[in-house]
């Protein structure tokens, strides 16, 4: 707690980019809306801001999160006992920059994004039509819908890594896959994607049937999006999905207290209340364990856990 504490008044003092909230309530920076306090949160307005919070959290040996939008992002425990961090000011640009390529700061949140490009006359991100989050937690877990994720549109992207270099690469440079890219090992600064001219008709037509898809997804509740991949299935290698297998275990709706498997779509769990890091992670772990006896399959976190024996996140 004391190297904490020395952390955030060394950055208070130093860093004009940072804007420094000691215990701080993260409740309602994540869809899941549990309750969790960080000992310190960072709100980084620029690269140097960034820059400065790497180097002084890695020499110190403190773990820093950075969180996007939190729609795929669940705090396990209560209390985080090193640096949360976010990506305003700067990292919000949106611009177009000619030849059908937007340049979109990673904390621009993706229902803007769209409806710039549209503006623009573009057109090519309909697959992302009610994902909620922002372009640097889209393109880290490469959301999308269908055949298509947030990585397949990228012309360019810069990161900053680890150690606060600034690094520019291209779409065949780093590996993506079915809600994975490579990305997320570094810090994601902004990216250019490339769109095609918009045909209105076209577009319109994508946005509603994609809309058609989600009318079982529980909106009005707090979730994390899917909790897990969909997984392959061993016998054809075809991917099934995993809201299917949860509800053919006869899932749907069972909860431990207020953290419930969603009953419109099996692959969400839902916070009815006040449910913590523990209920969530048992009621995971019941799943995993029930689809697997029943089916053989293992299913894999598609949310990113923070914290707690399921961590499935690297801190930096
Ligand atoms: C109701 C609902 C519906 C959803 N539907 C879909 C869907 O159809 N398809 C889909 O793919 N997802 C869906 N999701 C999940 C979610 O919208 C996506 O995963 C989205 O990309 C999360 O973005 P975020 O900014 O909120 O990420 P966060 O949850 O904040 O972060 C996710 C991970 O990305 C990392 N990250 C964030 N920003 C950066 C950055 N700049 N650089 C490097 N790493 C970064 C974080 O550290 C974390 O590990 C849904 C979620 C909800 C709640």
């Amino acid at each position: 707690m004391r190297r904490v504490n020395t952390l955030r008044s060394t950055l208070e003092r130093t860093s004009p980019g940072l804007q420094i909230r000691p215990n701080f309530d993260l409740t309602k920076k994540t869809s899941m809306r549990m309750y969790t306090r960080a000992a310190v949160y960072a709100k980084v307005e620029n690269p140097l801001g960034l820059r400065d919070l790497m180097h002084e959290s890695g020499e110190r040996g403190i773990p820093a999160f950075l969180l996007g939008g939190g729609f795929n992002t669940i705090f396990a425990q209560s209390y985080f006992e090193g640096i949360v961090y976010s990506l305003e000011g700067s990292f919000k640009d949106l611009e177009y920059i000619g030849n059908n390529i937007v340049r979109a700061g990673s904390g621009v949140k993706l229902p803007q994004l769209l409806s710039y490009v549209r503006k623009q006359g573009l057109m090519g991100l309909e697959f992302l039509t009610m994902v909620p989050g922002t372009v640097g937690g889209a393109l880290a877990g490469n959301a999308g819908a269908g055949n298509w994720g947030l990585c397949d549109l990228v012309e360019r992207v810069s990161l900053m890594t680890r150690d606060g270099y600034i690094a520019n690469v291209c779409r065949n440079q780093f590996r993506y896959s079915y809600r994975h890219s490579d990305l997320r090992d570094a810090t994601i600064l902004e990216a250019d994607l490339r769109l095609w001219p918009l045909n209105r008709g076209e577009s319109d037509r994508r946005i509603e049937e994609y809309k058609s898809k989600k009318t079982n997804q529980p909106y009005n509740t707090p979730s994390s999006g899917c909790i897990f991949k969909n997984p392959k299935d061993p016998a054809t290698g075809l991917p099934v999905s995993a809201g299917k297998l949860i509800d053919q275990c006869g899932l749907k709706g069972y909860r431990i207290r207020s953290a419930a498997v969603s009953k419109g779509h099996a692959n969400f769990i839902v916070n009815h209340g006040d449910s913590c890091g523990e209920d969530f992670l048992a009621l995971i772990s019941l799943i995993r364990d029930i689809v697997y006896s029943n089916t053989g399959i293992e299913l894999e976190m598609e949310a990113q856990i923070v914290g707690g024996p399921l961590n499935s996140v690297v801190l930096t």
